[in-house]
């Protein structure tokens, strides 16, 4: 399977294969290297624009390595809290006292803890159907990451449904709109979130979500990575990226 190279994780590249994906298309393969900072670059992640049609497998192109990252976190985390628990329990065999027992709510190798407060990534998209199809897509590669969680957040469906399904989410998926009346609400909180990626860049501005994009910018200070995919580089566009990317930002055609 051509994803192998790309230097994804082992639960990534079963689902790409249960999908049916045998080669990443054009964008895929110079994308997501680049997004999971395979390269020669110096800063931990690069901001990327990209110019992508619908069709061309961009959807995949942000959210694999997106996905993959946060396994990678989710990893580290485990690791840590393991080697945590066996140093008091080595620390209690020294001092003669009885070991330590597994907190079964924190332990990190039980699945159910998984759990993030606050989603980690964020993927904005213009339309209600769209964001409901990047968030299939989502849900079709997370299959098989033990812990990784999607949610969808768009006008039209019940709040109570939507905050439900947000409490553990890793990975939200939205229009502007419905976030930030969530956001103003305290259902769910932007500070957490390491990962921006703006889905049709164009179209948002053309359906007047500039000022949403703006307070979104804002919210997510703790951003490490953003990423743009646009049908066109506008002047308008790169005016956004100005506004909401670092100046590490690497172009993508
Ligand atoms: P998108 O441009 O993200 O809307 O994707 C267009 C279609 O291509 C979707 O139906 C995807 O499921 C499909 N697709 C994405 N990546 C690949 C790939 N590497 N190989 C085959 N099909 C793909």
């Amino acid at each position: 399977n051509g994803f192998v190279q790309l230097g994804l994780a082992p639960e990534l590249i079963q689902a790409v294969a249960d999908l049916g994906y045998t080669q990443p298309t054009a964008v895929q393969a110079k994308a997501i290297p680049l997004a999971m900072n395979k390269g020669t670059h110096a800063t931990p992640f690069v901001d990327l624009m990209v110019s992508s049609q619908t069709g061309s497998g961009k959807t995949a192109a942000f959210l694999l390595p997106v996905l993959h990252t946060l396994l990678e976190q989710q990893a580290e985390a485990e690791a840590e809290a393991r080697a945590e628990f066996e140093r008091a329990v080595a620390e209690a065999a020294a001092k003669g006292e009885p070991a330590p027992k597994r907190n079964k709510r924190k332990d990190p190798t039980n699945p159910r803890n998984f759990k993030a407060a606050t989603p980690g990534a964020l993927i904005l998209c213009p339309t209600r159907e769209l964001a409901q199809q990047v968030a299939q897509d989502a849900i079709e590669l997370v299959k098989h990451c033990r812990g990784l969680r999607v949610a969808n957040v768009v006008g039209g469906i019940p709040y109570q449904l939507q905050i439900a399904k947000l409490q553990n989410a890793n990975l939200v998926v939205a229009t502007p709109g419905r976030l930030l009346d969530l956001q103003r609400s305290m259902q769910i909180k932007l500070d957490k979130v390491q990962f921006l990626v703006v889905d049709e860049a164009d179209r948002m501005l053309d359906l007047g979500f500039s000022d949403d994009l703006a307070e979104v910018n804002q919210m997510t200070s703790q951003r490490q990575q953003t990423m743009m995919f646009s049908a066109t580089f506008a002047p308008r566009i790169q005016q956004l990226a100005m506004r909401v990317m670092h100046d590490n930002g690497a172009g993508v055609k």
